[in-house]
């Protein structure tokens, strides 16, 4: 049966079908994003074999607190994070089976004081197998959000982790195409370097939304990875809107999933200008 966290008013899941696709900076920038548009935003790094929460949010040497019961997540840019890679050194190879990931992982969810949350977003560890299901499974999910980039091999993957959220009964919000496009900082030129549409095409093969094409660039690459999230940091940038407009279809999805809850009204998207 799954379970929702008292004072959490929803759960989401950010997944991929495999790694390196930039799931967890896709997770980052939706969260921060999220945070700015006036939500309660708290972060769980689920991705246990390689999380990278602490360094995108610049607080890779924070200690959370305990008092042997709970853990406080640490706050930072505005969100609540919580992340195994507090607990662990950042080269120590991981070597836990499958049942060790999974309890740590649910201890993670349910032993943390998020306090009051409008969302927490699950950076989901990559790919589909019984970790994934099992994080599904036990914890009440409103919806996921799929994350792949154009090429076709990892779409095949993405569909397979749309399908695992379907086998689930968890609703998919949609999918984001990351590195769907570069754009040269210095003559604009739009280049497709791996393939593009791809996740469009998909998405409607699957019956799913595309919620953002998020460009290949430079400064997403740097600022993610410094912990210097560009929404903040390069707010009137054309980056910036891209994170925005993904991060107000999430919300408006959740409102209406809330109604839905409470009546029958049936989600639609309205399609960005
Ligand atoms: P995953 O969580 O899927 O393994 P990450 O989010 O850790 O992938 O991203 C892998 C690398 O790719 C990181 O260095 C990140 O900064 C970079 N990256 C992710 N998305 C983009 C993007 N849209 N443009 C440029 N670099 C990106």
């Amino acid at each position: 049966m799954s379970t929702s966290i008292e004072g959490v008013k929803h759960i989401i899941a950010v997944a991929s079908g495999k790694g390196g696709v930039g799931k967890s900076t896709t997770a980052m920038n939706l969260a921060v994003t999220l945070s700015v548009q006036g939500l309660k935003v708290g972060l769980l790094d689920a991705d246990i074999y390689g999380p990278s929460q602490p360094r995108m949010l610049n607080v890779k040497d924070a200690k959370p607190e305990s008092d042997g019961q709970r853990i406080e997540p640490v706050v930072s840019n505005g969100i609540k994070l919580m992340s195994i890679g507090f607990l662990m050194e950042e080269d120590a190879p991981v070597v836990w089976r499958g049942p060790m990931v999974q309890s740590s992982l649910m201890q993670m969810l349910f032993n943390v004081n998020w306090g009051e949350l409008d969302v927490l977003i699950l950076d989901m560890p990559p790919g589909t197998g019984d970790t994934q299901l099992s994080i599904s499974q036990k914890v009440s999910l409103s919806g996921a959000v799929i994350v792949s980039t154009p090429q076709d091999i990892s779409l095949i993957d993405a569909k397979k982790g749309l399908n695992m959220f379907k086998k689930v009964n968890v609703p998919i919000i949609g999918i984001v195409e990351n590195m769907s496009m570069f754009i040269c900082p210095n003559c604009d030129h739009e280049s497709h370097i791996f393939g593009h549409g791809g996740a469009v095409e998909a998405a409607k093969e699957l019956g799913v939304d595309v919620l953002a094409q998020i460009p290949l660039d430079l400064e997403i690459r740097h600022k993610t990875d410094t912990g210097y999230p560009v929404i903040l940091t390069m707010p009137d940038s054309k980056q910036a809107q891209i994170y925005r407009d993904f991060a107000s279809k999430v919300a408006s999805y959740l409102e209406q999933y809330e109604k839905q809850k409470k009546g029958s009204v049936k989600i639609v998207f309205e399609e960005s200008a």
